[in-house]
């Protein structure tokens, strides 16, 4: 989670963000700077200039330059043992606000800080990940901020492919991977199977990626995100799981 302690919102520099927002966006956002200009005095127009332009071929010589998106990757070869992310979602990610992986040189683990969870059903287990999708689109962002997800049961999802940089730490995405452990750990505990899924899965990044224990931090322990994340009862067990790591 970010600053809050309701929920698990990656940020984004706003100086990144911006370039990449909507032309519709940028207009809109220049329609409500205009409106909240509106106690300027209005100067009323008696005779409005002609309609016709002054020179149509002017119009014609200008055609509308259209640059498609990037078109996205093709999907990624399956990690063992985890849950490829077509079996829970249909959504692509935008690939007009999406950066490619850079070298691998952290693993992050975060709680998603929403409302208490303990089911391990999958059907909802797919209904919560959609929903922290739908939660990061709706900001904006380019698809969901991690890149892998693990339930209470011990299941592994795929959540962002892992060859786009995730957004999960402010400041601090570049060759991060991101892993979200589902629930709000302020609230309650994380399960048995949840916590050894989470062991064999950073010994996985970890051999993939050459890292050691000391590459894996939790949120709270980068200095930019200023969060509680990943909740007391999941950060009081960060220490041991490096040592067992190492
Ligand atoms: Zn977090």
């Amino acid at each position: 989670m970010s600053n809050s302690a309701s929920s698990d919102l990656p940020e984004i520099g706003r100086a990144r963000l911006l370039p990449h927002l909507p032309r519709r966006t940028l207009l809109m956002l220049g329609m409500g700077l205009l409106a909240g200009c509106a106690t300027t005095p209005v100067r009323r127009v008696t005779r409005l200039p002609s309609p016709l332009w002054p020179d149509d071929s002017l119009l014609a010589a200008a055609p509308t330059v259209v640059t498609p998106p990037p078109a996205p990757l093709p999907p990624a070869p399956p990690m063992t043992g985890v849950i490829p992310r077509s079996s829970w979602t249909s959504g692509t990610p935008d690939t007009r606000n999406i950066d490619p992986m850079l070298p691998v040189r952290w693993v992050t683990v975060h709680h998603d800080g929403m409302t208490a969870f303990t089911a391990t059903d999958m059907a909802a287990c797919k209904g919560r990940l959609e929903l922290i999708r739908n939660g990061h689109r709706g900001k904006g962002w380019a698809d969901i901020g991690y890149h892998y997800v693990i339930d209470r049961a011990g299941r592994v999802w795929e959540g962002r492919d892992i060859r786009y940089q995730g957004a999960h730490v402010k400041d601090n995405n570049e060759g991060n991977v991101g892993i979200l452990m589902v629930g709000n750990f302020d609230l309650h505990t994380p399960s048995m199977a949840q916590l050894a899924a989470l062991d064999r899965h950073l010994r996985v990044c970890m051999k993939k990626y050459g890292l050691r224990s000391t590459q894996v931090r939790s949120h709270q322990e980068w200095s930019s995100a200023r969060t509680a994340c990943p909740g007391r009862h999941m950060q009081s067990k960060m220490n041991g799981i490096r040592r067992a790591l190492a």
